[in-house]
């Protein structure tokens, strides 16, 4: 896996190099374990939780050897990821009862949300799908720019009005668009600043309810893009865009470029929100359906 190669070759680095020397898992060994799930950026709680699992299997079996902690952090963590992820997909799908299957993407500006937008519409149109894309990041110019290089490399409709009009209305034609064209998904890109709790929430909400004038029960997923190189802060835009709308899935991007791929599992538990995909590089196929099984795996292989 690529993608991954940077957080497998760190996180085992370091846990080889926690355990040298020891046979048993003592505190020494639950210390230096600790240090690194948190510097690995799974985050203080969830890192608390897996160690408290662990001690209470040491406990258990007075026994437990060094050789074996590897397989038990390996079930640990999936077990984790398990409480929110089926995770079990590797395929790229929607459900066959939405149509259009609306998407609606949230996460603040530099995240990875057009690029994103852009892979997942490559991904979709290659399986002979009708994919429209609407810009109602109508903050930036850039934003809108950035999409219309997207559908016009993908080859996908995108509708978009200028700079600055109101984000609600151009998701409103983007779906009566799409409904006319029979497409099969939509993808509205959304304004990404952060400015302030009460005017997010306004403005996300707004775009919900006049959506909902065209797809009743639109959107069928708030996907919220959160940097994953960039660490607690991505913790903390989780935190801000979950208190603003109901946020039902995760992609987690430049992972690629991180030694941390950690804050995937710490995410994840703390939000009890699944992560559905990843992005492993700045290229059109560079996004993955998240799998806990392999995700665990280019951890610990
Ligand atoms: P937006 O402002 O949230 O729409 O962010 P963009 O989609 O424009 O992405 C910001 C920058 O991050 C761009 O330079 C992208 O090429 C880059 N990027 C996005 N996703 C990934 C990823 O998974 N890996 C890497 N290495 N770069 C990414």
């Amino acid at each position: 896996d690529k993608g991954l190669e940077k957080s497998k070759t760190n996180f085992f680095d370091k846990l080889s190099k926690a355990v040298a020397g020891k046979s048993k898992v003592d505190d020494d060994v639950l210390d230096n374990l600790e240090e690194i799930l948190v510097s690995s950026d799974v985050g203080v709680n969830t890192t608390l939780k897996i160690i408290t699992r662990i001690e209470e299997r040491v406990e258990k079996d007075k026994y437990l050897g060094t050789a074996e902690l590897n397989k038990i952090l390996r079930e640990e963590i999936a077990g984790l990821l398990s409480e929110t992820n089926s995770g079990e997909d590797t395929e790229f799908k929607i459900p066959e009862n939405k149509k259009p299957y609306v998407i609606m993407v949230v996460g603040v500006n530099g995240a990875g949300k057009t690029t994103t937008i852009g892979k997942l519409a490559y991904q979709f149109k290659k399986q002979g799908l009708n994919v429209v894309l609407g810009a109602a990041d109508t903050f930036r110019a850039a934003a809108i720019d950035q999409l219309q290089v997207w559908a016009d490399r993908v080859d996908v409709p995108i509708v978009k009005q200028e700079m600055g009009s109101d984000p609600a209305s151009v998701a409103f034609d983007a779906l009566e668009s799409g409904v006319s064209q029979n497409a099969d998904v939509i993808i509205i890109d959304t304004a990404g600043r952060l400015h302030n709790k009460i005017n997010l929430m306004n403005e996300l909400t707004k775009v919900k309810r006049v959506m909902q004038k065209v797809v009743g029960d639109a959107p069928h997923d708030v996907l919220l893009v959160l940097d994953g190189s960039t660490g607690q802060n991505a913790f903390e835009q989780a935190k801000q865009f979950t208190a603003a709308t109901e946020v039902t899935s995760l992609a987690v991007t430049k992972l690629d470029g991180t030694a941390k791929g950690g804050v995937v599992i710490g995410i994840s538990d703390q939000f009890k929100i699944p992560v559905k995909y990843i992005g492993v590089g700045e290229g059109i196929n560079d996004l993955q359906v998240f799998n806990k099984y392999e995700f665990v795996d280019s951890f610990f292989k």
